[in-house]
């Protein structure tokens, strides 16, 4: 080596910095920088070729060759930081952009979820009574043999059970309630000697051929007014005020006898088709007439269970089965429709 002089390698390491600024503007990907990294500025780099001749320079001349080096070797150091530096916010610009949210585009709807019908026709029915006095009153899904028969004036062997089959717990005696009349005996056992007005809502349970107008879960609402002097009269005024908020003023109404153990007498009442305003349509199966409710007097055996002496109390008692109601008003077909979450039918009504 002993010739080379100081000039050279000065020029050598010029022309390293000239080559290497612009091959590094060339590297646009981190394993482009890391190959330049290595081809000039690595162990076996062409920096480190040049210094081996460091060694055959005249010592005297040896710091200032050294001090341009370290500068050459600084300054591209600097310069791939930098780069590395600008290539990261490229990138990440670039993801900006792409995840970027135009705010020109028209918004996707809300779908917002509402009541359940059978919810909100419980609502009315409750809003309805309560302003005339009655209050809800809860009682148990899970009865005795002796509340949902024998106390309603059922005892066992009683025909009037065969109308309504039920589920029966492990526990003798045990059963899932078939209607929500035992309701009225615990609320006049909570209340006696007191008068009473009360509905009575909650889920009933038959063992029944699931069809399209039977379902083995479904709802009732009952009511009860007890007290001194209560008449069929207010019975029927109570019932004909509730069929008019509930469906419109002006409703008809017709009262058609009928038996019920736990009443005496007993009615169905019927109002005129809410479809076809009594002109006959599939829904009435064209008798203009809806079935609404099954009502009556209570029986005086069933007050006496109660705790009112039925020589000095009298009441009356109803009971409607709101998803019935709610198939009328809004012309469902099926009352399985109900509880099968179809989205067709949510929307709709
Ligand atoms: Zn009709």
């Amino acid at each position: 080596m002993g010739n080379v002089v100081q000039q050279d390698i000065l020029q050598q390491l010029e022309q390293l910095r000239k080559d290497a600024s612009a091959a590094l503007a060339q590297a646009d990907t981190a394993e482009a920088m890391r190959e330049w990294h290595t081809e000039y500025l690595g162990r076996k780099g062409r920096l480190t070729a040049i210094l081996r001749n460091l060694g055959s320079l005249p010592g005297e001349e040896r710091p200032l060759v050294g001090k341009v080096a370290n500068e050459v070797k600084d300054a591209l150091e600097n310069a791939l930081q930098e780069r590395q530096a600008a290539s990261a916010q490229a990138e990440l610009e670039a993801v900006r952009r792409a995840e970027s949210v135009d705010v020109t585009l028209p918004g996707r709807p809300q779908n917002l979820g509402k009541l359940h019908i059978t919810t909100r026709t419980l609502r009315e029915i409750y809003a309805i009574f309560t302003a005339m006095g009655f209050q809800i009153y809860d009682s148990p899904e899970v009865e005795t043999d002796e509340y949902n028969f024998q106390l309603l004036n059922m005892p066992p062997g009683h025909p009037a059970r065969d109308m309504w089959d039920t589920f029966y717990t492990t526990t003798p005696g045990l059963i899932l309630r078939t209607h929500t009349s035992p309701g009225q005996i615990h609320a006049m056992r909570e209340y006696a000697t007191e008068p009473i007005r009360v509905i009575l809502p909650g889920k009933v349970y038959r063992y029944e051929a699931v069809d399209a107008s039977h379902e083995s879960m479904f709802y009732q609402v009952e009511g009860l007014a007890v007290g001194k002097h209560i008449t069929f009269c207010d019975l029927k005024g109570v019932l004909i005020n509730f069929a008019n908020q509930m469906y419109g003023e002006g409703r008809k109404s017709r009262f058609r006898k009928s038996y019920f153990p736990f009443t005496e007498p007993s009615v169905e009442m019927d109002i005129d088709c809410v479809l076809c305003n009594g002109q006959g349509c599939p829904v009435c199966k064209y008798t203009g007439w809806l079935e609404m409710l099954g009502a009556g007097m209570v029986n005086p055996v069933v007050l006496e269970y109660g705790g009112y002496d039925p020589t000095e109390f009298s009441g009356f008692a109803f009971g409607m089965g709101p998803e019935r109601m709610a198939l009328q008003k809004y012309g469902i077909d099926d009352i399985r429709n109900f509880y099968t979450n179809d989205m067709r039918l949510l929307e709709r009504v």
